[in-house]
C-alpha cells in the first residue's frame, strides 16, 4: 500500500519506518527543507551547528531505544551519570545532586531524593513520598484522573509544602512541557515521576552524539529509501483534497519558486503534522465532526533554544543541568556533552528558556542579554571579576508553538490515530500515547499508526509484518 504521510518530525520519520517494516510503500512529505520538525537542527557559516531544542534522552524511552536499535545506530547515544544535577540559586555557582545508586528501582530513586540534604528537609520528603503512594500503588487510571488538577494543586492536595514546589518541581515542569507547576496537568509529573519511579534506569540521561538531523533522522530516511520508500523536502502540504463521502482522495502539494502545486495520490494518508497547522489545514467537512473539532483543545507552547560560544571553559560538566533561574529552564554545556560538539578550550551552553510567552517576541539581543544576566548567577566565577568570560557568538531559535501545552483537562482532547475517516490516520506527540509531548511520544504515535494501518490494510506475505502486531508489553502503549 502507498501511504502519503505530511510531516517528517520524528512521528512522521517513526511511521514511516514501521510502514516500510510492514511491507507498506511510505511517501514522506516534509514542508521545509530540513528534517525532524522539533528536532530540526542547521550548521551556521562556521560549521557549528545549533538546534531546535536542547534534547534529552531517558532510559525509560523503550520505544526509542528500540528504533535506535532497530536501526544499528544505539551507539549514538552518550549516556550520562545516573544523577539529576540541579544549580542553587541561593548559593550561587554550588550545585546540588540526585545521585541514584545501581540498585533496583524504586528503591534507586528513594535513596537518591533521600540522600540528598539540600533541596528538601526530612519532613519534605516524608510528605512527597506519601503524596506520591496512589499514583505508584493506583497506576496508570489515577494518574490520568489527575488531569483535572494542575500538578500545584495537587501537592497541595497532597499536603505537600511549597517549598518542595519551589525547589525541585518548577525545573521539572518547565523542562517536561515548558510551562510552570500551577499551569501544567497534575498527571504529565506523575507520569514522569512513575516511570523514574518504575524503571531501574528510567531517569537515566543520554545526549545524541551530534546533530539529531544528521545523526537521528538521517539514518531513518537512509532507512525508508533503502526499502522503497520516499522522504520529499520542501513539500508543504496546501491542502487535504476531499472525495464525494469525504475520505481523502489526494494530498495538495505546494508548488514553491514558481512550479506548479503537484496532486500526490496513495492509498491511506497521514498527518504527522503538529497539531496547530492541522487545525489550518483540515477540510470543512471534517470540521463539523466532534473527533476533530476536538482538535480545538489543543495549542502548542511556545519555547526559546540558546546557544552560546564563550572564550573560555566554563564548567566540566557533562550533563544536563537544571538551571531552577526564573529565565531559564534545563541548559548544558555542549562540549562537554556531545563528541561531536566537543571543544577542550572553549564552551558552547546550549539552554532552554520558559516559559517564553513574554519573551517569545523579543529580538535576540533581549534575549541574549538577559540569559548573560542569569549566567553572572549561575558561572559567578566566570562572569564577576577583572577578566569576564566574553561571549563569541549565539544562536537563538524560536518556537512559538512547540509541543501541546499540557494544561489540565488535555488529556480527554489528544486524539486517538486512529480517525473516523477510513483512509486517513494521525501521528504526532500530541496523539494519544503515554509519553506526552516528548521525542519518545513522537515515535510511539508513529509506531502505532503503522501499526493502525497494518491492521486495517494487511500486506500478504510480509516478512516484517510480525514487528508491528503488538509492541512488547513494555512499549505497549496503554500498558
Ligand atoms: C526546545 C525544545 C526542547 C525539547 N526537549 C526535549 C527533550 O529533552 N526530550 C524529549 O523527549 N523531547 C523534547 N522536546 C520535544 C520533542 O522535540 C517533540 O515532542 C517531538 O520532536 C515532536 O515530534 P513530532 O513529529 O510529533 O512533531 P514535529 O517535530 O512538530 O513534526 C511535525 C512536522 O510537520 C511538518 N509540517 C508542518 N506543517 C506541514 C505541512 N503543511 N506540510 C508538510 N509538513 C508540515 C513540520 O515542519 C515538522 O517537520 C523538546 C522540544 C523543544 C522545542
Amino acid at each position: 500500500m502507498r501511504v502519503a504521510i505530511a510531516g517528517a518530525g520524528l512521528a512522521g520519520l517513526s511511521c514511516a519506518k514501521y510502514l516500510t517494516d510492514a511491507g507498506h510503500t511510505p511517501i514522506v512529505l516534509e514542508s521545509r527543507d530540513v528534517l525532524g520538525g522539533l528536532v530540526a537542527a542547521w550548521k551556521d557559516s562556521d560549521g557549528d551547528w545549533y538546534e531546535t531544542g536542547l534534547h534529552a534522552f531517558f532510559g525509560a524511552y523503550p520505544n526509542m531505544l528500540q528504533l535506535l536499535k532497530e536501526l544499528g545506530i544505539e551507539d549514538r547515544l552518550q549516556w550520562k551519570e545516573h544523577t539529576l544535577i540541579f544549580n542553587q540559586p541561593d548559593k550561587p555557582g554550588t550545585l546540588s545532586r540526585f545521585d541514584v545508586p545501581d540498585i533496583p528501582s524504586p528503591f534507586n530513586v528513594i535513596a537518591s531524593i533521600l540522600r540528598n540534604k539540600d533541596m528538601l528537609t526530612w519532613e519534605q520528603k516524608i510528605r512527597f513520598a506519601v503524596g506520591l503512594l496512589p499514583a505508584v500503588v493506583r497506576g496508570q487510571k489515577y494518574v490520568e484522573d489527575m488531569d483535572k488538577y494542575s500538578f500545584l494543586e495537587w501537592l497541595k492536595r497532597q499536603g505537600v509544602d511549597e517549598r518542595v514546589t519551589s525547589d525541585v518541581f518548577i525545573a521539572a515542569c518547565k523542562a517536561l512541557t515548558f510551562i510552570n507547576p500551577d499551569e501544567v496537568s497534575a498527571t504529565i509529573l506523575l507520569t514522569a515521576l512513575n516511570r523514574f519511579l518504575q524503571e531501574r534506569y528510567g531517569s537515566k540521561i543520554a545526549f545524541l552524539d551530534g546533530s539529531p538531523t544528521e545523526r537521528l533522522c538521517s539514518p531513518i530516511v537512509d532507512y525508508i529509501t533503502e526499502r522503497g520508500g520516499e522522504v520529499r523536502l520542501n513539500a508543504p502540504l496546501k491542502e487535504i483534497l476531499l472525495n464525494t463521502d469525504g475520505t481523502v482522495k489526494g494530498y495538495l502539494i505546494r508548488g514553491l519558486n514558481g512550479a506548479e502545486d503537484e496532486v500526490i495520490t496513495a492509498d491511506v494518508y497521514v498527518s504527522a503534522m503538529s497539531v496547530d497547522p492541522l487545525k489550518v489545514m483540515l477540510p470543512k467537512p471534517w470540521k463539523l465532526m466532534e473527533f476533530f473539532q476536538k482538535l480545538e483543545g489543543l495549542e502548542g507552547v511556545p519555547v526559546i533554544n540558546l546557544h552560546l560560544w564563550f572564550d573560555r571553559k566554563l564548567t566540566e560538566i557533562d550533563h544536563l543541568l537544571f538551571s531552577r533561574s526564573p529565565l531559564l529552564s534545563v541548559y548544558a554545556d555542549m562540549s562537554n556533552t556531545c563528541r561531536e560538539y566537543a571543544n577542550p578550550n572553549r564552551s558552547m551552553l546550549e539552554l532552554v528558556l520558559a516559559p517564553a510567552k513574554d519573551w517569545i517576541a523579543k529580538s535576540d539581543e533581549e534575549i541574549v542579554a538577559a540569559t548573560l544576566a542569569e549566567l553572572e548567577k549561575l558561572f559567578p566565577n566566570h562572569f564577576g571579576g577583572d577578566n569576564p568570560a566574553t561571549l563569541l557568538k549565539s544562536h537563538v531559535v524560536k518556537t512559538p508553538r512547540s509541543v501541546y501545552k499540557a494544561t489540565p483537562g488535555r488529556q480527554q482532547y489528544r486524539p486517538a490515530q486512529v480517525t473516523p475517516i477510513a483512509n486517513f490516520y494521525l501521528a504526532g506527540s500530541y496523539t494519544m500515547q503515554r509519553y506526552l509531548g516528548s521525542m519518545e511520544g513522537a515515535v510511539l504515535s508513529g509506531k502505532l499508526t503503522a501499526q493502525a494501518i497494518s491492521e486495517a490494510l494487511p500486506v500478504a506475505n510480509s516478512s516484517n509484518l510480525q514487528t508491528l502486531t503488538r509492541p512488547p508489553a513494555t512499549n505497549a502503549a496503554t500498558a
